[in-house]
């Protein structure tokens, strides 16, 4: 539900309202806009009734949010949500650009990619040290380790890091190092952990389960934003579908409808939605030209040594290219990029 205030209310209608919802046993979702406060309004035991608010004082429409999900809704805020992630922005004009290899391997390791990619433009270094892996004999990630190389290579570039926390009990860690707290595929509709990462005062971003619609999706969003945590960027990194010639189908129309229906970013990440090094460039160039608000490309020196998803990397130079490419097509959307 969303209650849009009288532009001229007084604080203290807006306290008496806030009281309200409160004594109701709903929670407020705030708004404070140039002409007027809106508060989101939402509830767990029962939807809050419109009634209930609609005579208070300073009070001047009460409307239901009529998408399933809510916070994430462009019905309560319609404005584009762009966050300032140590003086970098994300969701405005600038594409966000994250790259680096799907595993910190190394420090010489993480070092020298965070290097490449910083000289093709990125403001991002992406690096798993807690690894989502299909076997449990699979490499598992470096952990502390591998947080502590990611340092050292943002200490290096001034790269502002994304890395993945795969578990409740190493929020708190890996906040302390990240910039950005990943949300893996795998991890999509973990409801738990979204609702701690919630809590978390850090960014995160949110990627698409692999079998997971774009309703269901936005509505697992609202349980980080019901926590408290705004900066919430969305990531498109492919679904399973019948085909099998790539490792994932990069779901384009799921970007423009984003787009539509909420007012959080959304990036692409090309690397993990083909699964071929050969055909990032075109999903790159495809992400933006739906509209997507920056990409997240695997990186590496060495992808035939890679620990991790090697065959989907791309060496430097051909990141350089990527990033050439899709230049062109950012200005054709009216956006910049590195
Ligand atoms: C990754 O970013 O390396 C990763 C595991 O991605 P996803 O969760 O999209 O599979
Ligand atoms: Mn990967």
């Amino acid at each position: 539900m969303i209650i849009s205030m009288q532009p001229d209310a007084t604080k203290e209608q807006l306290d008496a309202v806030f009281a309200r919802i409160e004594e109701l046993g709903y929670k407020s979702h705030p708004i404070f806009g140039e002409e007027r406060t809106v508060i989101g309004v939402v509830g767990r035991l029962h939807r809050p009734e419109k009634e209930l608010f609609e005579g208070l004082d300073g009070v001047d429409t009460v409307v239901y949010i009529s998408k399933p999900f809510k916070l994430v809704s462009k019905e309560l805020k319609r404005e584009a949500s762009v966050f300032d992630i140590g003086g970098v922005k994300v969701g405005g004009t600038e594409l966000m650009l994250a790259a680096g290899p799907c595993s910190v391997e190394s420090e010489a390791q993480i070092v020298e990619i965070a290097r490449e990619v910083k000289a093709g433009g990125a403001k991002f270094l992406r690096g798993g040290a807690y690894k989502p892996r299909t076997s449990p004999f699979s490499f598992q990630g470096l952990g502390r380790e591998g947080l502590e190389f990611m340092a050292t290579a943002r200490a290096e570039t001034g790269l502002k890091i994304v890395t993945e926390v795969l578990s409740i009990k190493d929020i708190d860690l890996v906040a302390e190092y990240a910039d950005v707290i990943q949300i893996g595929a795998r991890n999509c509709q973990n409801f738990a952990l979204l609702e701690a990462v919630g809590k978390a005062r850090k960014p995160v971003l949110y990627k698409r389960g692999m079998s997971t619609t774009v309703n269901e999706w936005l509505q697992a969003a609202d349980y980080i934003l019901d926590g408290g945590n705004e900066e919430v960027i969305l990531c498109e990194r492919g679904i399973r579908t019948f085909e099998t010639a790539t490792r994932n189908t990069l779901d384009t129309n799921a970007v423009a409808l984003v787009k539509e229906m909420s007012h959080l970013p959304i990036i692409v990440d090309p690397s993990h939605a083909t699964g071929h090094d050969h055909l990032v460039i075109p999903a790159a160039r495809a992400g933006i030209a739906a509209g997507a608000d920056g990409l997240i490309i695997e990186v590496h020196t060495h992808p035939e040594k890679a620990w991790s998803d090697g065959h989907q990397c791309l060496r430097p130079a051909r990141f350089r290219d990527c990033v050439a490419q899709v230049r062109r097509i950012a200005e054709a959307m009216g956006r910049t990029i590195g």
